[in-house]
C-alpha cells in the first residue's frame, strides 16, 4: 500500500504535499518523493521516511503551485525506483499511484513491442504513465482529452489503483480504478483570495492543513482541476464500489473517514461484534496488540464488562527500516518492538486482540512472550476474518502458501500459534459492521476484477522471494 497526495492552487504546494505525506506515513515507509511544476519540473525522491527525505531547503527548492507526492510501501517489483515519475511528451506529465496492476507483464510487452516505448523499470506506475500519455491528445488539450486518456487506462489495465497526476501548465488530475478499490479523496481550502484543492489517500492527510473534504472519488471517476481552479469530473464507468475492507481493519488511520465511513466507528463495531462471538469466555482482562487493534479491544472489553489493559507496549522508536544482524536469525523482531507489562499479566486469563493474522508469526511470538510473563490462559482474537487468498490490488499479503489461514482449519491455526482459544471475526459480521459494499477477495476469493494473468503476477512474487 502507498500514500498519494496532490495539491493545486497553493503558494506552498510542496510544503502542503510534504505535510500530507507525513500524515500518511503509515501507508508506506520505504521511500518518499515530491514533484512540483513551475516553468519546469522540480523533483526530489529519497529512500526512507518523509521527514528524513525533506528539509526546509529541499522543500523551498520545490517551487510551484502544482505538486504531487508519494510514500511507498513495496508490493511487486524489485527494480522499482521512488515515485513520482514524469514524462515530457505530449505534455509534461507527472504521476504517482497507490495499488497494483495484475496484467503488468503483458502491458509492459505491449508498450515496448507495439508502442516502442522505452521502459526502464519494473514499475506499475511506468505502465500507467505510458498508457495515459500515449492516449492523451497531443494537439487539443481539454478535460475531455484527460477523460479519454483515463478511458484507455481502464480499457487496458486490470488491477486496483488510485492515481494523482499533474500536467504542466494545465492542471491536476486524479482517478480511481473502475471498482474504486484504493481510496482517494478530494478536499478544498479557501484562504482569503486563495482557493486550493488537494487529493489524498486519506482525508486526515489534509484536514490538519484546514482543507475541508469535498468528497471521495467514485469508482471509475476522473477529476481534472485546471489552473483557474475549475473542477471538471466524469464517471467513466459506473460500477458497484469495491473498496478494500482492509483499509478499515488495519491500514488507514483510526481518525480517517473513507467512503463516508469512519475507521474508528468501524473498529469499535468490530469489537462489539466480536463480543457476541466470545460470549461465555471467562477472562480477567482484554488487551490489544498495539496499535491498530486498540479501538476494537476497547469496545470488546466494554461489551464483555471486563477491564481493558495494555499488557504490550510498543517501542515507537523501533522502525521497520532495518534488521540487525543478530536479529536476522530470529523468525521476526516482535521482541524488539513489543515489551510486556509484567504486573498486569502474571496469573491472568487474557483476551488478546489483534487486527489480523497474516503468516501467524506475530501472534505466535506474542503468545510466547505472554506465557513467559506468566499469563495463564490466552484467548487470541482477530478483528479480520481468516485471510485465505492473495491480494492482487496492492496489499502485500504473501503468497497463498504463506497465509496461515489458507488450507488450515481454525483449530489447526490455534495449535500453530499456541493459543488456548482462537476467535476470528465472521465475514458476515464484518460486512454488517462496514455497512457498505467492500472487496473481500482475500477472505472469500471473490475478486472484483478479472483474474487473467494473476498466475504470472504470482510467479513474479515467487521469484522475488528467492
Ligand atoms: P503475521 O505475523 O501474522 O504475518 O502478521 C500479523 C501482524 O501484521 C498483525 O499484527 C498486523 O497488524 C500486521 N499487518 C497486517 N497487515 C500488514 C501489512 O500490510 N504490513 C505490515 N507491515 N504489517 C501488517
Ligand atoms: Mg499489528
Amino acid at each position: 500500500m502507498c500514500g498519494i497526495i496532490g495539491v493545486i492552487g497553493s503558494k506552498y504546494a510542496a510544503e502542503e504535499v510534504f505535510l500530507g505525506m507525513l500524515n500518511q506515513q503509515h501507508r508506506g515507509q520505504h521511500s518518499a518523493g515530491i514533484l512540483t511544476y513551475s516553468n519546469h519540473f522540480h523533483l526530489r525522491r529519497e529512500n526512507g521516511l518523509v521527514d528524513k527525505a525533506f528539509d526546509q531547503k529541499a522543500l523551498e527548492a520545490l517551487v510551484g503551485s502544482l505538486g504531487i507526492g508519494h510514500t511507498r510501501y513495496p508490493t511487486a517489483g524489485v527494480n522499482v525506483p521512488v515515485q513520482p515519475f514524469f514524462l515530457t511528451y505530449p505534455y509534461g506529465i507527472g504521476m504517482a499511484h497507490n495499488g497494483n496492476i495484475i496484467n503488468f507483464k503483458s502491458l509492459r510487452d505491449y508498450l515496448v513491442e507495439e508502442k516502442h516505448r522505452i521502459l526502464v523499470y519494473e514499475s506499475d506506475l511506468e505502465i500507467l504513465l505510458n498508457i495515459f500519455s500515449d492516449a492523451l491528445d497531443p494537439v487539443l488539450f481539454s478535460p475531455n482529452a484527460v477523460y479519454n486518456a483515463v478511458k484507455e487506462v481502464y480499457r487496458m489495465v486490470n488491477g486496483g489503483y488510485s492515481v494523482v497526476g499533474l500536467i504542466a501548465r494545465k492542471g491536476l488530475f486524479a482517478f480511481k480504478d473502475p471498482r474504486g478499490i484504493r481510496p482517494l479523496i478530494l478536499s478544498e481550502r479557501r484562504h482569503g483570495e486563495e482557493l486550493s484543492y488537494a487529493f489524498s489517500s486519506e482525508d486526515v492527510a489534509m484536514r490538519s492543513q484546514d482543507y475541508k473534504v469535498v468528497r471521495d472519488l467514485e469508482p471509475g471517476e476522473v477529476v481534472f482541476i485546471d489552473m483557474d481552479m475549475n473542477v471538471h469530473s466524469s464517471i467513466l464507468e459506473k460500477n458497484v464500489p469495491a473498496p478494500c475492507m482492509f483499509e478499515w481493519v488495519y491500514f488507514s488511520r483510526a481518525e480517517s473517514v473513507l467512503n463516508k465511513t469512519s475507521v474508528y466507528k468501524v473498529r469499535l463495531g468490530l469489537g462489539k461484534a466480536l463480543a457476541k462471538q466470545l460470549k461465555g469466555i471467562k477472562a480477567d482482562l482484554v488487551a490489544p496488540v498495539p496499535d491498530t487493534s486498540r479501538t476494537a479491544a476497547i469496545s470488546l472489553a466494554e461489551e464483555l464488562k471486563l477491564p481493558y489493559r495494555e499488557v504490550l507496549i510498543k517501542n515507537r522508536y523501533v522502525g521497520r527500516t532495518f534488521i540487525l544482524q543478530s536479529q536476522k536469525e530470529r523468525e521476526n523482531a516482535v521482541k524488539l518492538k513489543l515489551n510486556v507489562v509484567y504486573s498486569e499479566i502474571e496469573g491472568k486469563d487474557v483476551i488478546i486482540v489483534d487486527d489480523s493474522i497474516v503468516r501467524g508469526t506475530t501472534s505466535k511470538k506474542i503468545i510466547e512472550l505472554l506465557r513467559e510473563a506468566g499469563a495463564r490462559k490466552i484467548y487470541f482474537v482477530s478483528t479480520c476474518p481468516p485471510l485465505k487468498h492473495p491480494c492482487y490490488y496492492g496489499i502485500d499479503f504473501p503468497l497463498q502458501s504463506e497465509l496461515v489461514a489458507s488450507g488450515q482449519e481454525i483449530e489447526e491455526i490455534r495449535k500453530a500459534i499456541g493459543a488456548d482459544a482462537l476467535f476470528y471475526m465472521d465475514i458476515k459480521n464484518l460486512k454488517k459492521v462496514l455497512g457498505i459494499p467492500v472487496c473481500t477477495a482475500c477472505l472469500n476469493g471473490d475478486y472484483p476484477t478479472p483474474l487473467f494473468e494473476a498466475h504470472i503476477f504470482e510467479q513474479q512474487r515467487i521469484e522475488e522471494r528467492r
